[in-house]
């Protein structure tokens, strides 16, 4: 600061340095918060933020807001190949040149991880926006070096434009985002336009899957029991939980409907572990007001995802604990397909269940997948269900007729103990229990019922059988 002797002006000097690293700092902490700290570009917050500005202040005659929404196709293989800063500077590569090759002023963000989004506000039509989209592409056709290493990258862009998508923030990106969903569906490397007419499965998609992550706080989904019934003993031996979701415009809702969207989402997980625990306490609930002996195993089904999620054998230790149902109460439903996946991890997921004492159901068998070596040394099964379709052919169709026999036979020699589903007839029920199937469900015996109808049911069953089978 030199040699001051002005004790007065020392201080002035120094509170006018004082104010202006505050404002410098001021400044950094702003860019900070609104900007990507790898690229320098602006993040998501600011992007919107900028995005809902522009809608806002435009009026028709300023012509269009269009958005693009930029994807690489290929970063992740470069990401887990090349070391972590490679990935790095490859992203600060692209970054540049996206921002080289728009007209200056134009925004340009990162939205994370390998997004990257534009806007281009004061267009005329959709061509604008493609010509912008085709500059880009042809942009990152050049190679990038990056320590050495050669790295050839593409990407995918999502278009929408405020006429098509509407002129809320939320709404445009989420249409981008849609198109660019296509883009990468169709081989990559290109540009698609959000087209409500074209992606209006996609939008209804989304939209069911906002109202599927909504529907266990709002109580909408709702578990029916189906009884399985033994031809042997003719009694009820067991429940088959079957979900049903009480959808508040579309109606109730099969599981065929939504249980794929909600494996795809991720959703099936705490889905299935609220199922889960609403059959094991309503067992226990039957067990204390309609009691008989055996009680009634209840069903549940798991699907891939469910199986696939580490910690499955913990959630059903520690549901069991907390509701108190005896492990043996309790049969684990899972199809073929889900054992046939990868069948390391299914059989240490199957051995963990085994170990806490449920039983295991092998559903929907004879659907078409290889699994017999597998379901008779590895797997563990107890029971085995034979798919409702084999069932309501098998009367009709002589050809069909020698599959069930079969089917059964050769789940007794492995020592299965065999459940028929969907069975409607008495003539059905009739041959099945001269071919020796142990087990039936159907709506011959009942439909899946609510828990309600499901208790009034064993109630009445306990009473006319005295408690035992
Ligand atoms: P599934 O486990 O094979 O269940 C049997 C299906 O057959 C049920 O369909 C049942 O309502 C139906 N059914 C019962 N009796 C008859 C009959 O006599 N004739 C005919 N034609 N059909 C009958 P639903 O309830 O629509 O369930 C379909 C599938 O959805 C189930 O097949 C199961 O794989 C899955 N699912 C149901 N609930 C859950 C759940 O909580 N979690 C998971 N992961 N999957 C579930
Ligand atoms: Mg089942
Ligand atoms: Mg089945």
């Amino acid at each position: 600061m030199g040699s001051i002797d002005y004790g007065g002006r020392r201080m002035i000097l120094a509170s006018c340095r004082d104010i202006t690293e505050r404002k410098v700092l001021e400044y950094e902490l702003a860019h900070l918060a609104t900007h990507d700290s790898l690229t320098g570009l602006p993040n998501r917050a600011l992007f919107l933020d900028r995005l809902e500005h522009t809608l806002a202040s435009t009026q028709r005659r300023d012509g269009l807001v269009a958005i693009l929404f930029l994807d690489l196709d290929n970063f992740k293989v470069v990401n887990d190949s090349l070391r972590h800063e490679v990935g790095d500077q490859l992203l600060v590569a692209v970054s540049r040149r996206l921002k080289g090759c728009l007209r200056f002023g134009t925004l340009v963000a990162r939205m994370g991880g390998d997004e990257f989004t534009v806007l281009l506000k004061g267009i005329s039509g959709v061509g604008d926006a493609e010509e912008v989209a085709e500059r880009i592409i042809r942009e990152l056709e050049a190679p990038f070096v990056i320590e050495g290493h050669l790295l050839s990258i593409t990407a995918s862009i999502g278009i929408a434009l405020s006429d098509a998508a509407g002129r809320e923030s939320g709404d445009l990106l989420r249409a981008a985002d849609i198109a660019l969903y296509r883009a990468k569906d169709e081989h990559k490397d290109r540009y698609e336009i959000f087209d409500p007419s074209k992606d209006a499965h996609v939008l209804e998609r989304l939209e069911l899957e906002n109202d599927l992550r909504k529907a266990v706080e709002r109580h909408e989904l709702k578990v029916y029991y189906q009884p399985v019934f033994s031809l042997e003993s003719d009694y009820i031996a067991g429940m088959e939980a079957l979900l049903r979701w009480e959808h508040p415009e579309r109606g109730s809702m099969s599981p065929t409907e939504f249980i794929p969207l909600a494996e795809e989402t991720g959703l099936i997980v705490p889905v299935g572990r609220w199922v889960l625990e609403e059959a094991c306490r309503q067992a226990c609930e039957w067990q204390e007001q309609c009691p008989s002996d055996p009680p009634p195993i209840v069903g549940v089904n798991l699907s891939l995802r469910q199986f696939q999620h580490l910690g499955l054998a913990d959630d059903v230790a520690r549901i069991l604990r907390e509701t108190g149902l005896d492990p043996g109460n309790l049969a684990l439903e899972i199809t073929e397909s889900v054992a046939m996946h990868d069948v390391d991890s299914t059989v240490a997921t199957l051995e963990e269940l085994k170990s806490l004492g449920v039983w295991l159901v092998i559903d929907d068998f004879g659907m078409g997948h290889n699994s017999v070596s597998y379901l008779t040394n590895q797997f563990k099964m107890d029971h085995l269900k034979i798919d409702g379709s084999f069932i309501s052919e098998f009367v009709e169709d002589p050809d069909n007729s020698a599959i069930i026999p079969g089917l059964i036979d050769f789940a007794h020699a492995v020592g299965l103990r065999v459940i028929a589903e969907g069975v409607e007839t008495a003539d059905q029920l009739r041959r099945l229990k001269e071919m020796g199937c142990e087990f039936v469900q159907g709506t011959i015996i009942a439909e899946p019922l609510t828990p309600v109808a499901a208790s009034e049911l064993l109630a009445r069953k306990a009473l006319s059988s005295g408690g035992g089978p």
